[in-house]
């Protein structure tokens, strides 16, 4: 029965250190991982447990261990003056020291193991396990401790222990596999969201870039709209004052065709047309109008003896006197040479005939030795009042004209009215 169990029990150890034998690689590589496993589990939001720090060296030294090395001696050395410099060892370094010390005790050539030693020594360090973490017990330089029992159990023939030591190995690497997988896990999952985040940012960060731009896009339609707006209400202002000019010096134009340049009285067409429109109106209303036609006498002597200048000078002055005695609605203007006209509506012949009178006193009382030698100046006047509707303006003034020359022949310095000649042509021809 006893043999029977026992090799049972061989072969479940031989099953487990085939599974072993499999996974062997693995812990190799981890063992690189253990080395900077404190800072790393925090980065990966690891549950949080207490790692002893280890020396590097001493990793580097069971790294070395691991390998088939010629050099024992040398590791042997390097692992007692690690022993002596780097006092005091926390607990995990003396478990991994126990280890290193078991490892080169197999490594030694030429000598027989003894498994019963070794055994001891990796006892010693699993009794250090108490003060280890759970989580660094799993790391594979801590883990190798339970496959070199089972070895040793095995060689010294107690396969039960081999058994029970494998079955914690393969129970311990299990949970490291799981922290493992959990760390990458955590790992893979932050850096997926950092990059959603990055990429969460970018996408905000272009947005934000496009909103700026459509802002600076409105301004910039704004401040466009605005300057045509200005652009508009200036040409419109432009346009209105260049109107108005234009309006200004059109209407000048106008009053210069028709003012006379000399004496700024209306000039002959100025007086044609106003008193035509004038004898419309008076052939529809039953009122009067009167015309008068003023000569200066013997202008051209004046011209002759003191020159054109003075001539001018005293047209000026004439003007002036009888514009004094217009009404507000007569209309007084320059026919052409030395002759005025004056246009009286609403003035009868008797009201035309006093007013051509007060005329002719005025400029014959008028002393014009300031300008020259000879001081006085006289006119004569012709009146016609406009007595029937088929009288044209140019017949009126004709009719004048015939009074004014009448004056003249009755030596100058006089008022005649075309009416008083009319009657007495009448009462000849009777
Ligand atoms: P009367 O008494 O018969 O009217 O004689 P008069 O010399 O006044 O008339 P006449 O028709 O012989 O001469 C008119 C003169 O008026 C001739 C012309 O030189 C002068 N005269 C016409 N227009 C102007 C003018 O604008 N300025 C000056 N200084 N003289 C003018
Ligand atoms: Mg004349
Ligand atoms: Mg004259």
């Amino acid at each position: 029965m006893k043999f029977i169990s026992q090799s049972v029990l061989m072969m479940l150890f031989l099953l487990l250190s085939f599974s072993s034998i499999c996974q062997a690689s693995e812990p190799e590589n981890m063992s690189t991982e253990v080395k900077g496993k404190t800072n790393k589990s925090k980065a990966l939001n690891l549950p949080v447990m207490k790692m002893l720090p280890i020396n590097t060296d001493l990793l580097t030294l069971i790294a070395q261990l691991k390998e088939v090395t010629n050099n024992s001696q040398k590791i042997e050395v390097a692992l007692a003056q690690l022993t002596l410099s780097k006092a005091p060892l926390n607990a995990a370094e003396q478990y991994l020291l126990l280890v290193a010390q078991v490892l080169l005790k197999e490594n030694e050539s030429g000598k027989k193991i003894d498994s019963a030693a070794i055994v001891t020594l990796l006892k010693q360090a699993d009794k250090l396990s108490e003060k280890i973490s759970e989580q660094q017990l799993s790391h594979p330089e801590f883990l190798q401790l339970h496959l070199l029992l089972a070895d040793h159990y095995a060689r010294l023939g107690k396969y039960e222990l081999a058994y029970l030591e494998k079955k914690s190995y393969q129970k311990k690497y299990y949970i490291y596999r799981k922290n493992k997988r959990l760390a990458m896990i955590a790992s893979l999952e932050q850096s997926f969201e950092v990059k959603g985040k990055k990429a969460n940012n970018a996408l905000l960060e272009s947005q934000n870039k496009l909103k700026i731009r459509r802002v600076a896009e409105v301004q910039d339609e704004k401040s466009a709209q605005q300057d045509n707006l200005t652009l508009i209400i200036g040409t419109a202002i432009v346009f209105v004052l260049l109107f108005f000019r234009q309006l200004r010096i059109r209407n000048k134009l106008i009053l210069l065709t028709r003012t006379d340049g000399l004496t700024g009285l209306a000039n002959r067409s100025a007086l044609f047309e106003r008193g035509q429109k004038m004898v419309v109106n008076f052939t529809s209303q039953p009122t009067e109008l009167s015309v008068l036609l003023l000569d200066l006498d013997h202008f051209k002597k004046i011209n002759d003896n003191f020159g054109h200048q003075v001539g001018d000078e005293i047209l000026v002055i004439v003007s002036q006197l009888v514009k004094e005695t217009m009404r507000s609605r007569d209309v007084f203007s320059r026919l052409g040479g030395e002759e005025f006209v004056a246009l009286l509506p609403f003035a009868d012949s008797n009201k035309a005939k006093a007013i051509a009178m007060r005329i002719n006193d005025k400029i014959a009382q008028y002393d014009f030795s300031e300008i020259m030698l000879q001081s006085k100046v006289t006119i004569s006047v012709g009146v016609v009042t406009m007595k029937h509707s088929q009288i044209t303006f140019d017949d009126l003034l004709h009719n004048a004209d015939l009074a004014m020359h009448q004056a003249k022949e009755q030596g100058r310095n006089t008022v005649v009215c075309y009416q008083d000649i009319a009657a007495e042509q009448e009462r000849r021809a009777n």
